[in-house]
């Protein structure tokens, strides 16, 4: 049998990188399987201001560079490989990594995040962090005063959308259908808002901009006559839904109907003792960085605390054959 790890950690974004260091300090020389996009979302965006910390804002990449170096530091041993097996129905578990490997855990936490769908536009992908963006409440501050295209109809577009018109100048929201997901609610108030321009039953086709790179502007087509309209705006929001990257945890968790992770609320225990939940893994609602820290926080006192009552069981249980010995001796 080879080594079996205390903690094993699957993903390398906020929620991950804090777990890793709250396991490390508390001695128990956490793995982390840092995935295949090491640092997480939060490598894909330029500034980040709501850190809590940094006065000034943080670039996005830095701020995980940070997180790595400090769960280093602390004692995490990182492996730079993607889980994509994980055998949780016995202990130790076992959890089986993209270059072959396979590593055994008395406990895992899972923090592998989610991703925002996005449209696959060349353009989207070419200027994401650069005026394209996944999040409002993470960008939306940083165009103040400007002009921006939300595409999507569901609650997260019509928040976001709701949301920019307290900062923004007029928010377009551009959807494919002539009809809103949204919730009735949600709706009544952004047909109010003089702010927010409908585009209906068009689609996103390019997001214009310049060399440095910066959105100046889109370009959209209604699906019905064909007609391109182009939009001068300075930022772009896709909000079209989250996928949770849970695919290779299928029949091993409880997951909801869209692959989020169950947890016991108030915790991040799973419904597999000594399997933990952090981060947007199993958040659909906050998905911030700062929520990923404090749930991968918490994992890891959760996770602390399971291994430190099974060691003490184990350790009266020694104690009592122990004492039983003598007695028959
Ligand atoms: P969603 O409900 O799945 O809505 C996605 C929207 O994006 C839909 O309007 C969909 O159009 C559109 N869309 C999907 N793929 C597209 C594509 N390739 N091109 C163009 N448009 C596309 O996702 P969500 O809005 O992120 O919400 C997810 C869940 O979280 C929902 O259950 C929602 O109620 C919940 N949520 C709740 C709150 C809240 O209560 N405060 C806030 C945010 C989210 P169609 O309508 O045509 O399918």
């Amino acid at each position: 049998m080879s080594v079996v790890h205390d903690i094993l950690i699957l993903g390398s974004g906020a929620a991950g990188y804090t777990a890793a260091i709250y396991a490390a300090r508390a001695n128990r020389h956490p793995v982390l399987l840092t995935g295949y996009q090491p640092g997480g979302q939060l490598t894909i965006t330029t500034e980040v201001e709501n850190f809590p910390g940094f006065r000034e804002g943080i670039m996005g990449p830095e701020l995980m560079d940070r997180m790595r170096d400090q769960a280093e530091r602390a004692g995490t041993l990182f492996v730079g490989a993607e889980a994509t097996r994980v055998d949780l129905s016995s202990r130790p578990f076992r959890v089986w990594g993209d270059d072959g490997s396979v590593h055994h855990g008395r406990t895992v936490i899972v923090a592998t995040g989610a991703n925002a769908q996005m449209l696959g536009l060349e353009t989207e992908t070419r200027f994401m962090g650069y005026g394209v963006s996944a999040c409002a409440t993470c960008d939306g501050p940083l165009f103040k005063g400007k002009r921006a295209l939300v595409v999507g109809g569901g609650d997260t577009a019509i928040e976001e959308a709701t949301y920019l018109t307290r900062l923004l100048q007029e928010v377009t929201v551009v959807h494919r259908r002539d009809t809103l997901r949204a919730s009735k609610a949600m709706q009544a108030r952004a047909f109010k808002d003089p702010k927010i321009r409908f585009v209906w039953d068009s689609e996103l086709i390019e997001v214009l901009g310049s060399d440095r790179p910066m959105v100046t502007g889109a370009r959209t087509r209604n699906l019905k006559t064909g007609a391109v309209t182009e939009h001068a705006v300075d930022a772009v929001f896709v909000a079209i839904g989250h996928k949770p990257n849970t695919d290779f945890l299928a029949g091993q968790l409880p997951m909801d109907e869209r692959g989020y992770l169950k947890v016991e609320p108030g915790s991040t225990r799973t419904l597999v003792p000594g399997v933990f939940a952090a981060g947007d893994v199993a958040d659909p609602l906050y998905r911030q960085a700062v929520t990923a820290a404090g749930t991968g926080c918490m994992a890891a006192i959760d996770a602390e605390h399971f291994l430190a009552a099974e060691d003490h069981a184990a350790q009266a249980a020694r104690e009592t054959a122990d004492s039983s010995g003598t007695r028959t001796r």
